[in-house]
């Protein structure tokens, strides 16, 4: 919450305010955009082995504090302990993995015109970069930005989330080694957001948030003519064939749903099963999402923690609510948890019907909406249905089905057998209302170079083809 320049942070699971910090005004600003340029020509000076040596560093430093950095995203945001501890790996690997792959993407030679001739194409860092980022995995969609964005040869100024600024606090005085001005963090809700992207020493911006919110910083990236990488939001299907093994079925797919209590981008948040397994499937989820642990994220057997506010958990109860008074049947849940903090109960639906919005909208919690399908055609066919395409998941044992679903499904990602498994190496984004760009593997990086393409061609001689064309 942001009340007279003042952030207020929350921890999720109390309600209670955990800090307040002071939110970057409009000359500070000024003064991070100037110190960036700084930053940015000293950078210059590094060779691509002394980055990588700066990258594997930060890894090391942020592993050493895994704990720590953990503990803080907790009160933050919400997560469960366990989960936040993993995601500090994930920010590690992530540096590690940018630092060597920008040493063998500097470019590449094309085929020339002319034999004599040389033709390259250099990749150049574009300037400085905007990074703002949501609250749900703050150190790592951080890390997804400011990693390739640093290695590319870029400078940084991040901009985390008004809700959990305190882990992103703390992973910046780890990070070290850097020219000065390099990595700058600012801290605000959404006008310091947009005064950012707006700024004129910002030559580019890498978003991460809702779809309502990217289409706002896309237009004013488009006004600028500036580059925008959008990563947004997304109601993934996930499809369940009938030669699966139920039990391990029902469970991966409670999994995608509740983890973080439903509040990560690929969330899968609409479930497709065939027929023929699809009462035993109901029967298995509702089993499964009622053997599940709420409570304090902090302690070690917490599977469900709280929601991040009041206004996210309003939202799932809206959805739940609607679709229970048209005719769905609540099988689980439905209903908050606890005397304080902002709980809500994993929730089973069954008989949803796609005109519901808990079947359209990015619901954001720990839902899962059950449909029975005659055919997998049917399920590819609903699955496809709405505006969003970030990710996927199938469970069958069928390569046929696998290749039909790897084909037919329109995201970003396909994941069969294996729900929500992310790999630095590999490229993270959505089709259609999901966001424009990737984040991740090559095309992670190349998301902030500019290529230049130089021909040089060594003989100095007038060419048959200029004037006069007359001989
Ligand atoms: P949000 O859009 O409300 O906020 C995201 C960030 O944008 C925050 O830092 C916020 O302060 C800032 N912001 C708000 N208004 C702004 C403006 N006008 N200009 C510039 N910045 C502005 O999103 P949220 O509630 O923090 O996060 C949840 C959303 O993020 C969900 O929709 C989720 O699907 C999406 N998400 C997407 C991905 C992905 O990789 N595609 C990953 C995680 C979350």
């Amino acid at each position: 919450m942001t009340e007279n320049n003042i952030l207020r942070v929350t921890n999720p699971a109390t309600g209670e305010s955990i800090e307040e910090i002071p939110t970057t005004t409009r000359d500070e600003l000024n003064a991070v955009a100037e110190r960036a340029k700084r930053g940015f020509e000293e950078w210059r000076g590094f060779a691509g082995l002394d980055r990588a040596g700066v990258f594997h560093g930060i890894s090391r430093s942020l592993l050493d504090h895994q704990a720590e950095l953990a503990e803080i995203m907790t009160h933050e945001g919400g997560k469960p302990y366990i989960e936040n501890h993993d995601e500090v790996e994930w920010v590690a690997s992530c540096f590690d993995y940018y630092g060597e792959i920008a040493r063998d993407s500097v470019g590449y030679l094309p085929a020339p015109i002319e034999p004599q001739q040389l033709a390259m194409v250099i990749k150049e860092p574009i300037g400085t970069v905007a990074c703002i980022v949501p609250w749900n995995y703050p150190l790592l969609l951080a890390a997804w930005k400011v990693a390739p964005a640093l290695a590319a040869g870029n400078a940084v100024i991040l901009k985390p989330s008004e809700e959990t600024p305190l882990a992103t606090r703390r992973m910046a005085e780890l990070i070290e080694d850097l020219p000065d001005g390099l990595l700058q963090v600012v801290y605000g809700a959404g006008d310091v957001g947009d005064a950012l992207v707006r700024h004129p020493g910002v030559d580019m911006v890498a978003f991460t948030g809702s779809q309502e919110t990217g289409r706002k910083v896309g237009v004013t990236a488009a006004e600028r003519l500036m580059r925008a990488n959008l990563e947004l939001g997304g109601k993934d299907p996930f499809i369940i064939c009938d030669d699966v093994d139920v039990e391990i079925a029902a469970q991966g797919a409670v999994w995608a749903a509740c983890l973080n209590a439903g509040q990560v981008c690929t969330s899968s948040e609409r479930f497709y099963v065939e027929k023929g397994i699809a009462s035993d499937f109901i029967e298995a989820s509702r089993e499964f999402v009622e053997s599940l642990n709420i409570g304090d994220p902090m302690e070690e057997a917490t599977d469900i923690g709280p929601m991040i506010n009041g206004p996210g958990r309003d939202k799932v109860e809206r959805h739940v609510g609607e679709a229970v008074e048209k005719g769905a049947k609540l099988v689980a849940g439905g209903e908050r948890w606890g005397e304080r903090g902002f709980y809500y109960r994993p929730t089973v639906l069954t008989g949803v019907t796609p005109s519901m919005t808990v079947m359209r909208d990015e619901t954001f919690g720990p839902v899962v909406p059950i449909v029975e399908v005659d055919s997998l055609d049917e399920a590819i066919e609903q699955a496809n249905s709405v505006p969003f395409g970030l990710g996927a998941n199938v469970y069958t044992r069928d390569f046929e089905k696998m290749l039909r679903c790897m084909r037919g499904i329109r995201a970003g990602t396909v994941w069969i057998n294996d729900p929500l498994t992310d790999n630095d190496a590999a490229p993270f984004g959505g089709h259609g209302g999901s966001g424009i760009g990737r984040e991740l593997g090559r095309e992670g990086l190349e998301a902030f170079q500019e290529s230049k393409h130089v021909h040089i061609d060594p003989q100095v001689e007038k060419k048959e083809w200029w004037y006069p064309y007359g001989g």
